[in-house]
């Protein structure tokens, strides 16, 4: 038998019929006309934003990284309860505009921005957050050409990483962001170009439990920030310094003690450096705001042994869900938290492996999972898939249907 990872606390203790913001799974079904789907409890992520507010200082701005869950509702719903979005693609900003953002408070990271990507957030006003010297001189033609002031910031290649992340994105030789030792001389040419230089995106790594790494990232990302603005002899308005805050997924994660980062951050702010002292920063999230708020339900289609090995097999599977099949960034393949959804709190009676439907041994969901006797019929849900879920997932292989999205809020069900 293999440990499951933590059950949300939302969804942590139910009994019988899982409920996600108060809709039973098999009237979220009924809504969403099949199985798989996944179900997003925005009054979750509403919390999660409280909770940030109430833990960090009153100063820090928070934003939504949206790659993490781009389904138009969870934008909006997101978008009005917290500071500006996060970017990575002109398809996300495409996006993001369709939703009514405010672009003001909207920017754009990635390397290898096409022109295209280029103009249409210059376009749209929204901050690009330079990757490279090649893609600054871009945004400054392109913006002459279009006769716009661009915001333009630098996303700055740290000399450090955030420790034990599940993705470092920092720290020695990256794709991501301009070195720091080069960084004073590109904003001098931003600068003299006439750009609106919005500051430093300071990124360095994703999912890390540790309130104690994220905090020395930050109090590290402060002194860079401030070397930087003392090289160039100018203020930066605003500096984003990253986020990386996790969620637990396996048996061995425990939940991120924001209380203690968001302290360190407040001492840390206090003893910044002068050249700092009117500058605007933000943290930017994804995963942390709207991960536990995600389940993906799929339905049990067979129940079969194997030389005396239970597997029960759904109709859901690694092409809707490839973090939970352990394929996406995660080293060692560990259960993720997992539930037989229409039999919550019934004791263990049997080991199974649940399986998706493809012709891969890589399609699993859980291994050897403790599990109530769950019969051809019954609901299977994956907790934590609000991030990195459906949109982080090989949909076309094996051509199979897709999952169907819906958001619940206020015990209404819409998609
Ligand atoms: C992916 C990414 C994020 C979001 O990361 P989470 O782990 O979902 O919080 C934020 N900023 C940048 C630059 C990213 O690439």
């Amino acid at each position: 038998m293999k440990p499951i990872g933590p059950i949300p606390p939302a969804f942590a203790g139910q009994q019988g019929e899982l409920t996600i913001g108060g809709v039973t799974v098999s009237a979220l079904a009924e809504v969403a006309g099949q199985t798989p789907f996944y179900a997003y409890d925005l009054d979750l992520a509403a919390r999660q934003v409280a909770r940030f507010r109430a833990a960090m200082p009153n100063s820090i701005d928070l934003h939504y990284a949206v790659k993490a869950n781009p389904h138009p509702s969870v934008i909006k719903h997101l978008m009005t309860l917290t500071d500006g979005l996060d970017m990575a693609s002109g398809g996300e900003l495409a996006r993001v505009r369709d939703c009514g953002a405010d672009m003001e408070h909207v920017s754009f990271a990635g390397p290898g921005k096409r022109d295209a990507e280029i103009e249409l957030a210059l376009t749209l006003g929204a901050t690009l957050n330079l990757e490279s010297e090649h893609e600054a001189a871009s945004a400054l033609m392109i913006a002459e050409r279009l006769g716009v002031t661009p915001r333009l910031a630098v996303r700055v290649n740290p000399d450090f990483e955030l420790k034990g992340s599940g993705m470092s994105m920092g720290g020695g030789a990256k794709p991501f962001g301009v070195d720091a030792e080069r960084v004073p001389a590109l904003v001098r040419i931003l600068l003299d170009r006439g750009a609106d230089w919005r500051g430093f995106h300071i990124y360095s790594g994703s999912q890390s439990l540790d309130a104690a790494a994220i905090a020395e990232c930050q109090r590290a990302s402060l002194a860079l920030a401030a070397d930087l603005a003392n090289a160039i002899g100018e203020a930066p308005p605003t500096v984003n310094l990253g986020g990386g805050f996790g969620i637990p997924y396996t048996a061995n994660d425990s939940a991120l003690d924001v209380e203690a980062v968001g302290s360190a951050l407040d001492s840390e702010l206090g003893r910044r450096d002068g050249v700092l002292k009117d500058t605007r920063f933000m943290i930017e999230l994804g995963r942390w705001l709207i991960g536990e708020a995600g389940v993906y339900v799929a339905r049990i289609l067979d129940r079969k042994v194997s030389k005396g090995e239970i597997f029960l097999v759904t109709d859901g599977g690694m092409h809707h869900h490839l973090a939970a099949s352990g394929n996406f960034g995660m080293v060692m393949k560990r259960n993720y938290p997992v539930a037989i959804a229409t039999q919550m709190g019934v004791e263990a009676s049997e080991t199974a492996t649940i399986v998706g439907p493809l012709c891969t041994p890589l399609d699993r969901l859980a291994a050897d999972m403790a599990v109530p006797r769950a019969e051809i019929g019954d609901l299977v849900a994956v907790f934590a898939s609000g991030a990195y879920g459906l949109s982080a997932s090989p949909t076309g292989f094996l051509s199979h249907p897709n999952a169907v999205e819906i958001v619940v809020e206020d015990e209404k069900v819409t998609f």
